[in-house]
């Protein structure tokens, strides 16, 4: 979520605001207070003022068809199911857990949805809108609970919104116990050591430390504590990212780099993962080089090898140094130059670590 950089709010709609205040259910301390969606395919929400909205989205599986949901804090008092129609199956309202909301859409098993570009945008202090983009024009009837006041007099809210397309991914990878791991991310090179260059002068410097970013970011969303050994284009040794791991007893340490061909060759390209010894190593290795090679097809899977670099021999934990792929070749350079291709590429990194930190416990 982005943060809020406008809170100090719009006068004029306090008088809106105490008219919401009398109609929230008294019993309920959910921030949640009335939710619609209606025959145009927009889900419109009122909350409490501010709140703090998050939302997910799960493919269909066995006992689900595709379904979002959206968290809330505070607790609602009475969990309850709605029957939906048309492409709805059923909208449950629910505590998942201790002093959270849970509004769960689900669609028939058979109606696959799409919500890339989905968004649910506040639109004041206590209103929000999302378009269920891909549905013909009365697909299904309004469904409706709890009352909505007008506020078409109030200022759009751009800057604040929940994008619907980050937390896709993130609710499909697997769950490690909250606060029990701790890893070591370290993006390759920096400062006057830019690493290889590649097409159009693409430095692997910048793309390692974007991707090492976002999948710590990642990782701590679920629940792992993570340190990068550098977060800025800044000059450090090899020496201190390995104290850093070994003198904070990280559980492993993950190394990214980019690869670069002799001679700039545009048809070298591919993906490796190097470690140095035992079957922990080795076990993180091909966890994460099956992944990221998921996420690159047509790029030769150059597979997992020892390796006697520097950062992972020295490094007592398990440790890997990834190389996702030359940025000195047409199909890795070209990707890698793209934002959705390094977002792919971490999140594919993270869901290695991720099941590796599952496997070991
Ligand atoms: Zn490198």
């Amino acid at each position: 979520m982005k943060k809020n950089k406008s809170l100090k709010f719009l006068k004029l709609i306090s008088l809106l605001f105490i008219f919401n205040f009398l109609n929230l259910p008294v019993k309920s301390s959910s921030a949640l207070a009335a939710w619609a969606i209606k025959s145009d395919g927009v889900l419109e929400l009122r909350t409490k003022s501010n709140a703090k909205l998050k939302a997910y989205f799960q493919k269909a599986n066995k006992s689900f068809g595709d379904r979002f949901w959206i968290d809330f804090k505070g607790e609602l008092s009475n969990p309850r199911t709605i029957k939906g129609n048309g492409p709805i199956k059923e909208i449950r309202l629910g505590k998942p857990e201790k002093g959270l909301t849970r509004l769960v859409i689900e669609f028939d098993s058979n109606k696959k949805i799409n919500p890339h570009s989905w968004k649910l945008i506040g639109i004041d202090k206590n209103n929000w809108r999302m378009r269920l983009a891909n549905f013909p024009k009365n697909a299904f009837q309004t469904i409706s609970e709890g009352n909505f006041s007008s506020s078409s007099n109030v200022k759009k809210r751009s800057d604040y919104f929940v994008n619907l397309k980050n937390n896709i991914a993130l609710a499909n990878l697997p769950n490690v116990k909250r606060n029990k791991f701790y890893v070591v991310i370290d993006p390759g090179h920096g400062g006057p050591d830019s690493g290889a260059i590649g097409i159009g002068g693409l430095r692997e410097t910048d793309v390692v430390l974007d991707v090492s970013k976002i999948v710590t970011n990642i990782l701590k969303k679920k629940g792992v504590k993570v340190k990068m050994t550098r977060t800025k284009d800044i000059d450090l040794d090899l020496e201190p990212r390995v104290s850093m791991a070994n003198d904070t007893r990280a559980d492993i340490f993950v190394s990214i780099h980019a690869n670069a061909s002799i001679g700039k060759k545009r048809n070298i390209n591919g993906l490796e993962t190097f470690y140095y010894s035992g079957w922990k190593g080795r076990l993180l290795a091909q966890k994460i080089q099956k992944q990221i090679t998921k996420v690159s097809p047509g790029s030769p899977d150059r597979g997992i090898r020892k390796g006697s670099y520097f950062v992972i021999k020295q490094t007592n934990m398990p440790a890997v140094l990834v190389e996702i792929g030359f940025i000195t070749g047409r199909l890795d350079g070209t990707r890698l130059n793209k934002d959705m291709h390094r977002e792919r590429v971490a999140y594919a990194i993270a869901r290695g670590i991720l099941e590796y930190l599952e496997r070991i416990g």
